[in-house]
């Protein structure tokens, strides 16, 4: 079973109420087994709601508001799901607070880039689920 961010098959569940609908995915998983998640509705955020960035072991939206709670809820909520379903992969959206992996935003809302993985695509990968992004396909 694949675990696919939401957003990326057209899902309008990103923070700004759109989605990061891409073909190359959708094309990927078709013949497969798949669902998708969530991670910050999952957490009970709201859409649209305020972006949020990492910094340290906190997440804050761009207004200063704590969200860090959300954050894990929906990574704990993914990490229960992944469980019962028996998922071995995830393709999760690049640079999120939540879903990237490899590389996220360093927290100063300026769209500089640090090394490090969103808090549920870092859960995934400590239960040993093979996490990629989009652009790795
Ligand atoms: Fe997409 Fe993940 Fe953000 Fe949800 S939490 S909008 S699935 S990147």
């Amino acid at each position: 079973m694949i675990l696919v961010s939401s957003c990326l098959i057209g899902m309008s569940c990103r923070y700004d109420g759109s989605d990061n609908k891409d073909d190359k995915v959708l094309n990927y998983l078709e013949g497969k087994d798949w669902m998708p998640i969530c991670p910050e509705q999952m957490g009970g955020l709201k859409t649209p709601r305020n972006p949020a960035e990492i910094t340290k072991d906190k997440v804050a939206s761009n207004s200063g508001e704590d969200v860090t709670a959300e954050f894990i809820r929906g990574a704990d909520e993914v990490v229960r799901l992944a469980r019962m379903v028996g998922a071995t992969q995830a393709i999760l959206k690049s640079r999120s607070p939540s879903c990237g992996s490899g590389q996220i935003y360093d927290g100063t809302f300026s769209k500089v880039l640090v090394q490090g993985d969103g808090l549920t695509a870092r859960a995934l990968k400590k239960m040993g689920v093979c996490v990629i992004s989009e652009e790795d396909l």
